[in-house]
C-alpha cells in the first residue's frame, strides 16, 4: 500500500475537455484521449492526488502502438486506400480503474428437465400404429456454489462508452505495487468517479458470474428458471492504473476513436473509416446478377399468365436462358468485386509495409 500524496501537473484538453495529469518535468504536447495537440500556452496547474494501490506498467511503447494501430487500420473490406495517411497522434495514458475482488456464495434454484421415451398409438388410415416420442419430466433442483471474482470498473467519464467496455475486459492482471517512476513519460487520467457509484453494478456482475457457474451444475437433460441468490462473502476494492493508448484521428473530417491495450498490442478496439464509394461500386457490380434472376422469376410466372404454355417450348428456353445469364453475371460480378477489394487490400498492405520499414 503506497503512502503519502502524489504531486502532479494537470491540464485540461481544449479539444475534448479531458483532464490529463502527468509528472512534473514531462512536457505534455498531445492529449491522451483525442490525440489533439495541446496549445503551447495551455496552463498546467499543480495538483496532489492519492496514489493508486496498483499499476500495470506499459509494455507497448509508442512504436509498437503505431505498428499495431496501422496494421489494424489497414484491415477491413471497405477501408479507404489512403486511411494510413491520416495523422495518428496520442500519448500513452494510464486510465483509472477500481479492481473489485473477493469471494461469493450463491444459492441456486432451478427446474431440471429429464427426458424419457414414451410409446403411444396413433390412427393412420384405419390402422393403429405404435410410435415413440420424447417427453420431459420437470423436477425442482437446488444447490450452493462458492467462487472468486475479479471485476474492473473504469473510474473515468472521458472514454467513449463503447471503448470503456473494452477497456474493462482486462485479461488476468499483471498489476504490481505502485511506484511513481512507472508514470515517467506517460499521462494519467484522474479518478473522477467514486467507488460507491459502482456497488450495484459489481453486485449484478458477480450475480451473472455465479449464474454462469451454476448453470452447468444443474442436473438433468435441460434446465429452466435458474435463479441465483448471491452473497458477497468478501470484497476488496483497489485503485489501479492500467496502460492504454487512446486516440481519435480525423478521416474525411470525421473523428474515429481507437484504443490499444498498453500491456498487449493485440488488444485493439475502435471504428475504422469506410469508403462509401467502394461500397456502392461493390453493390453495382452484383446488380446484373440480381436483376437477371429477378427477370427469370418474373418470366417464369408472368409469361404463362400472358398465354405462353408453362415450361414448354419457348417459355422453357426463355426461363433457362435468364437463369444461365444470372449465374454468369453473378459469377462475373463476384470476380470483379473480389479483384477490386483485393487490389485495395494489397495497396493498403504495401503502404503499411513501407510505413513500418521507416
Ligand atoms: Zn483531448
Amino acid at each position: 500500500m503506497a503512502t503519502g500524496k502524489l504531486s502532479l501537473k494537470e491540464m485540461k484538453c481544449s479539444n475534448c475537455g479531458a483532464d490529463v495529469q502527468f509528472l512534473p518535468g514531462l512536457e505534455l504536447t498531445v492529449c491522451g484521449y483525442c490525440g489533439s495537440k495541446f496549445a503551447v500556452s495551455a496552463p498546467a496547474v499543480d495538483v496532489t492526488v492519492d496514489p493508486p494501490d496498483l499499476i500495470a506498467p506499459f509494455r507497448v511503447d509508442e512504436n509498437r502502438f503505431l505498428r499495431a494501430i496501422r496494421g489494424w487500420l489497414s484491415e477491413g473490406t471497405f477501408t479507404p486506400d489512403d486511411v494510413l495517411t491520416s495523422e495518428i497522434e496520442t500519448k500513452g495514458t494510464y486510465l483509472p480503474f477500481y479492481a473489485w475482488s473477493g469471494e461469493y456464495k450463491a444459492d441456486w434454484f432451478a427446474s431440471s428437465g429429464y427426458d424419457r421415451q414414451e410409446e403411444y398409438l396413433e390412427m393412420q388410415g384405419d390402422k393403429l400404429v405404435k410410435k415413440r416420442r420424447t417427453v420431459t419430466d420437470w423436477r425442482p433442483s437446488n444447490g450452493v456454489i462458492n467462487g472468486k471474482y475479479l471485476i474492473y470498473t473504469l473510474a473515468s467519464d472521458s472514454v467513449d462508452p463503447s471503448l470503456a467496455r473494452f477497456c474493462e475486459e482486462v485479461p488476468p492482471s499483471s498489476a504490481v505495487s505502485f511506484d511513481p517512476s512507472q508514470l515517467e513519460g506517460y499521462a494519467l487520467e484522474p479518478f473522477e468517479k467514486d467507488r460507491t457509484e459502482f456497488l450495484t453494478r459489481v453486485e449484478d456482475l458477480v450475480d451473472s458470474i455465479a449464474e454462469s457457474k451454476a448453470r452447468p451444475r444443474v442436473p438433468g437433460d435441460r434446465c429452466k428458471d435458474l435463479n441465483c441468490t448471491t452473497t458477497l462473502t468478501s470484497q476488496n476494492c483497489a485503485r489501479v492504473y492500467l496502460p492504454f493508448w487512446v486516440t481519435t484521428f480525423l478521416y474525411g473530417g470525421q473523428p474515429f476513436r481507437c484504443v490499444v491495450d498498453g500491456s498487449d498490442a493485440a488488444r485493439i478496439a475502435g471504428t475504422r473509416p469506410v469508403d462509401p464509394d467502394r461500397m456502392q461500386k461493390a453493390k453495382r457490380l452484383m446488380l446484373p446478377g440480381k436483376l437477371s434472376i429477378l427477370a427469370a422469376g418474373i418470366s417464369l410466372v408472368l409469361l404463362p399468365i400472358l398465354g405462353m404454355p408453362f415450361l414448354s417450348g419457348a417459355h422453357k428456353w426463355i426461363v433457362l436462358g435468364l437463369v444461365a445469364l444470372s449465374i454468369m453475371s453473378a459469377i462475373a460480378g463476384a470476380i470483379a468485386k473480389s479483384v477490386m477489394l483485393s487490389r485495395s487490400r494489397n495497396l493498403r498492405q504495401r503502404l503499411l509495409e513501407e510505413m513500418n520499414a521507416h
